[in-house]
This record gives structure tokens, C-alpha cells and sequence, in this order.
């Protein structure tokens, strides 16, 4: 297959003030469009792995020949969390259902986990994503260095952010704490109570 681009479930100014039109459309338009690009350069012409979908490339990088794999990991991982991203943003959702019944169960309360998660978001070094995942039969805070995924470590994503400075500088630069903050305002927990059942299901 040919990888695609997938629209958006909202307008770019949807998340606005706590993420801004132009990062959202630049985000979209540029940085997602280019590792699908680039995914779709490193597969072509092998047809076996142009049967299998994104996640499925990243989730079992050992079987992709060496001389893409890099690439695989990199520009697939890039695909599938921003896939994954965008429609676990929505503004004024209120948290709540069984997903945050379980935060609050597995790290004492839903500060906390707020506030474990902010922090391991923020002091990750360099580029990378911060997540809560289901794996092991609970929920824990796992984070990923460039555009890998948990699905790569067999750990099931449930809500992830982005902490690349792409993600957040033209409003926040160097503020990435300020864009985390930022983060909770603007969190799908209608989406985020999805992933959750179907991980345990
Ligand atoms: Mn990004």
C-alpha cells in the first residue's frame, strides 16, 4: 500500500489558544506528510512489505531488511504516532470514564499521574514522546526517544505527546513545560477511554 496522509478530525485553530492553527497546520501538512513520504521511499518496490500497514511495520522491525530498517523505524514510527496523535486532541473534554478511574487506581490519584507524566514529558532529552501505556495487564508512564512507539517495546499506547520542539515552538519555544501544561487542556479522554477498553478487552 501506499501510505496516505489522514485528515484531521477538526480544524487547524480547533485546539487554539493552547495549540496555535499555524504549528498544527505546519505539524499536519509538513512534518506528518514527510515521514509518510519518506515510509513510502524506503518500502517501494519490496512487495511484501508494502501489504503490511504502518503498525505493523513498526511492530516487528526485526523482519524489515537491514538497510531500511532505520528508515522504517524512523519514518513509520513518525506515521503511526502522529496517526494516532491527532485524534486523541479535543478542547474542553472532561476527563473522566474508565480510563481515568484506572489512572486514578494505578497512581493515586489523577494529580499525580499528571503530575509523574509532566515531568517525565519534560526531562526526556532531546526529541521523543511521553506515554501512558497498557502492557503487563496495568497502566504505566513509558517514554520513546525520536518517532518510536511502544508498540515497538510490545506495550500498547493509550495517550502519548509529542515533545519534538516542532510540536510546540512556535508558541511556547524553549517553554516546553508551559506546552505540557498546555497538553491537559486540549486531551480526547472520549478517545482515550476507547484505546483504553479496546487494550483490555
Ligand atoms: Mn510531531
Amino acid at each position: 500500500m501506499t501510505h496516505t496522509l489522514p485528515e484531521l478530525p477538526y480544524a487547524y485553530d480547533a485546539l487554539e489558544p493552547y495549540f496555535d492553527a499555524k504549528t498544527m497546520e505546519i505539524h499536519h501538512t509538513k512534518h506528518h506528510q514527510t515521514y509518510i513520504d519518506k515510509l513510502n521511499a524506503a518500502i517501494r518496490g519490496n512487495a511484501s512489505l508494502e501489504n503490511y500497514s504502518a503498525t505493523q511495520l513498526i511492530g516487528n522491525l526485526n523482519e524489515i531488511p537491514e538497510n531500511i530498517r532505520t528508515a522504517v523505524r524512523n519514518h513509520g514510527g513518525g506515521h503511526v504516532n502522529h496517526t494516532f496523535w491527532w485524534p486523541t486532541l479535543k478542547k474542553d473534554v472532561k476527563a473522566k470514564g474508565p480510563v481515568v478511574d484506572a489512572i486514578a487506581a494505578e497512581f493515586g490519584s489523577f494529580d499525580k499521574f499528571k503530575e509523574t507524566f509532566s515531568n517525565s514529558a519534560a526531562l526526556l532529552f532531546g526529541s521523543g514522546w511521553a506515554w501512558l501505556v497498557f502492557s503487563g495487564g496495568k497502566l504505566s508512564i513509558a517514554t520513546t526517544a525520536n518517532q518510536d512507539n511502544p508498540i515497538s517495546n510490545g506495550q500498547t499506547p493509550i495517550l502519548g505527546i509529542d515533545v519534538w520542539e516542532h510540536a510546540y515552538y512556535l508558541r511556547y519555544q524553549n517553554r516546553r513545560p508551559e506546552y505540557i501544561t498546555a497538553f491537559f487542556n486540549v486531551i480526547n479522554w472520549e478517545k482515550v477511554n476507547e484505546l483504553y477498553l479496546a487494550a483490555t478487552a
